[in-house]
């Protein structure tokens, strides 16, 4: 008997954690900076430890998902990521200080995308593949961000959500999965297309708004059209609505990062048993550039 070629497990669906806390935020950039994080109670290793419990008890199996860990959060929290990794799901990177690309300069996102790594793989004992970049800000003016990812040994990037949105960098991304110039992969999170316009349903705010039926509907129409990997995004500060509030915030920052928080975990766990869920690291495109 010939032995399989592909030993990894693939799936079409994946679903990721962006490991960073409610202080984090690009919405409250303007009201917090990150000298004042550690002023602030973090609350996220309960949310990470009830999110890993949900993905656990997928009926019928038990979901392993990706997790794009910030820098800040892996240095004053090694346990819980050990305990990530352990568990059978895959570590990224969400960068080190969760700044907006837009806002750094070459050298100082050198130093973030590369720290950050370093970090991860330090304390997992094992490399690295991915990337995402805080708020989805990649975008196509900055060659550069390409490049260093390359240097720094990532694989693949998930940096993008091809919607119109004022944080989001390149809303007229391709909506599936394609190689840079330099050939980093970079995989787009999900989106729909209803009446020729780019509708978002990879997670975050929009899951939190949508009712669930319609996010459900999205995301099977979205599989239907992309010929190509589900990704999926969800936050642990989404699933608290216990969590501090900012009460300096717009009212615009706040509306977004407070609709439906307590909607967010039972809504995740219908998600999770709805479809067949797995992680980035899974999926065939991956496995296929890899090679
Ligand atoms: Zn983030």
């Amino acid at each position: 008997m010939l032995p399989d070629p592909f030993p990894v497990k693939s799936t079409d669906y994946a679903i990721t954690i962006d490991v960073e806390d409610y202080f984090h935020v690009a919405a409250f950039e303007s009201v917090i900076s990150p000298d004042r994080w550690d002023q602030y109670p973090c609350h996220i290793e309960t949310n990470v430890q009830r999110i890993m419990a949900s993905l656990d008890a997928t009926p019928g199996k038990s979901t392993k998902a990706t997790f794009f860990v910030l820098g800040w959060v892996a240095e004053r929290y090694p346990a819980l990521i050990r305990e990530i990794a352990a568990l059978g799901h895959e570590i990224a990177s969400h960068g080190y200080h969760h700044q907006r690309l837009n806002h750094l300069s070459q050298d100082e996102f050198r130093q973030d995308v590369s720290a950050s790594k370093a970090l991860l793989e330090d304390l997992i004992g094992a490399p690295v593949a991915g990337y995402r970049a805080p708020s989805f800000s990649i975008d196509e003016n900055r060659p550069w961000i390409q490049d260093e990812l390359r240097e720094a040994g990532y694989r693949y990037s998930s940096s993008i959500n091809p919607v119109p949105h004022d944080l989001y960098g390149y809303r007229h991304a391709p909506r599936t999965p394609f190689l840079w110039e330099n050939g980093l992969l970079e995989i787009p999170v999900a989106t729909a297309e209803v009446l020729n316009r780019r509708i978002p349903c990879a997670g975050g705010g929009y899951f939190r708004l949508y009712p669930y039926a319609l996010s459900k509907q999205l995301l099977q129409q979205a599989a239907r059209q992309l010929a190509g990997p589900i990704v999926f995004y969800v936050h642990p500060w989404e699933i608290a609505p216990d969590q501090p509030r900012i009460q300096s915030a717009s009212v615009k920052s706040r509306f977004r990062h407070y609709v439906n928080l307590h909607r967010t975990l039972p809504r995740l766990e219908r998600l999770l048993s709805d479809f067949h869920w797995g992680k980035m690291s899974d999926l065939p495109v991956v496995i296929h550039h890899s090679k």
